[in-house]
């Protein structure tokens, strides 16, 4: 009979064949098959309907050009994306990314990543991603807005409130929505809730800014529970300087940890006293407002220090908090936060870390959250501006709030349930999966061949 191993290797072959060139997509797919693969090989019901063969396959695969003229009226062109995933559970759901490194792989791996993270948050969502080769960094707001317009001018025929809700992601936040949305609103004469991450006064939910960061730091904070601990005292590194890290920053300060550092693609931040809810509103400014480098931050505070060039992941931590971008924590920036003595990391962005790394943790046994767990709490939260939407109502913060921890609790327990070993020691990357994949499984059974 097959072994497991050579059941995984003959799967990835085929799934190697077909997407040879698309090594992030790989990546994301040999994770899943690593763990799924042995459930799925001692469960009857999933044997022999290939399951895993068609949730690797995208329903739709949407590829457009995107011209737009810049502010020198230059013509420029970009590429368009809209990866279709997977619609057993619900609607496709999940943000566009406009980044020069966006190409089809990139956008695969998170469109299948989201797939399971839906299914976690207990909600109705299917996945998909998007977005375009665009760089936002350097261009004026009319440009945003000229080119968000463009590339909605396609996107609006393949989306709609029952069929694909997109959102934010890297490069994509409350001000392109706002031209996204106003695009779709004047070709389709439809006032829908067809985008989520939207201003508060037309439809957006209270807590969707806050609720990666802040689910993230919930889902390391249900970790540390069950290991009788805590936030309190604890020194916290953070990479990325965006929305996830950002609010991140922000609960781990309420929860009394000392954040020490932020960074972006120029370099870390690092701020041995501790960047307290002052410099964190300073941060806000300085990135949302003015849209300028973290650099910056040592001409105000000139106590800290900016490491040109470096990850953050050097600096000795408790907890380590990955919210830039995928792969930016490989092996041996691990084994320096072992070294160091980090009890604890939790993925705020979209695999941060790389497979070398996850096992280096797995294997000193330190809590270690993977990204579509831990940072659900997005896309739920874009969740429940949905169903906001529908009922034509607005929940409070704090309703939204105490929802969301729930729903981060409610994945901690789907993970610990599907990944505990024998030791009770809990490997998240395979709860995560096994839990995300059996809610699409059963309905992809339930519904058929299609
Ligand atoms: N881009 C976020 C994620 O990676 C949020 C997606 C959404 O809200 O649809 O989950």
């Amino acid at each position: 009979m097959e072994s497991q191993q050579e059941a995984i290797d003959k799967f990835m072959e085929g799934v190697k064949a077909r997407n040879m060139h698309e090594p992030e997509f790989l990546q994301a797919v040999q994770e899943v098959a690593e763990t799924v693969i042995p459930y799925i090989k001692s469960h009857d019901i999933y044997k022999g309907k290939y399951i895993l063969t068609r949730m690797v396959e995208p329903e739709r695969v949407i590829m457009f050009r995107v011209s737009w003229v810049d502010d020198a009226g230059i013509i420029h062109v970009n590429r368009g994306f809209r990866v279709q995933m997977n619609s057993a559970i619900g609607p496709y759901k999940g943000g566009l990314r406009f980044h020069p490194s966006v190409n089809l792989s990139i956008l695969k791996f998170l469109a299948f990543e989201q797939v399971f993270k839906n299914s976690l948050t207990t909600l109705p969502m299917g996945g998909g991603k998007g977005g375009s080769d665009f760089d936002p960094k350097g261009k004026s707001d009319d440009e945003i807005m000229r080119f968000c317009h463009a590339f909605m001018s396609e996107l609006f025929r393949h989306i709609g409130h029952n069929i694909d809700v997109p959102a934010g992601d890297i490069g994509v936040g409350a001000r392109e929505v706002g031209f996204l949305f106003g695009m779709y609103k004047k070709i389709c004469n439809n006032f829908t809730g067809v985008l989520t991450g939207k201003g508060l006064t037309w439809g957006g939910s209270l807590i969707r800014p806050e609720a990666t960061g802040y689910g993230n730091v919930y889902f390391a904070q249900n970790m540390l529970v069950q290991k009788k601990d805590s936030f309190e005292r604890k020194t916290v590194v953070i990479s990325g300087s965006g929305n996830v890290a950002q609010y991140a920053a922000e609960k781990v300060i309420q929860l009394g940890g000392k954040v020490v550092s932020l960074s972006d693609s120029s370099g870390t931040l690092f701020d041995a006293e501790g960047i307290d809810a002052e410099k964190l509103a300073f941060v806000m400014q300085l990135k949302n407002v003015k849209r300028a480098r973290i650099s910056s931050y040592v001409e105000t505070y000139p106590h800290a220090q900016f490491l040109k060039g470096k990850t953050p992941w050097s600096i000795p931590c408790e907890v380590a908090l990955p919210c830039a971008t995928q792969n930016e924590l490989d092996v041996k920036a691990a084994e320096q936060l072992l070294a160091n003595g980090c009890i604890c990391v939790s993925e705020g962005a979209n695999m941060p870390c790389t497979p070398e790394a996850i096992q280096a943790f797995q294997k000193a046994k330190i809590l270690f959250a993977p990204g579509k767990a831990s940072n659900a709490g997005g896309v739920a939260t874009s969740g429940l501006e949905m169903t906001q939407n529908s009922l034509r109502f607005k929940w409070s913060r704090n309703e939204v709030d105490a929802k969301l921890k729930e729903i981060m609790e409610d994945i901690h327990n789907s993970c610990a349930r599907y990944g505990t070993d024998p030791s009770g020691y809990v490997d998240y990357v395979k709860g995560a999966n096994i839990a995300g994949f059996v809610k699409v499984a059963d309905a992809m059974l339930a519904q058929g061949i299609v």
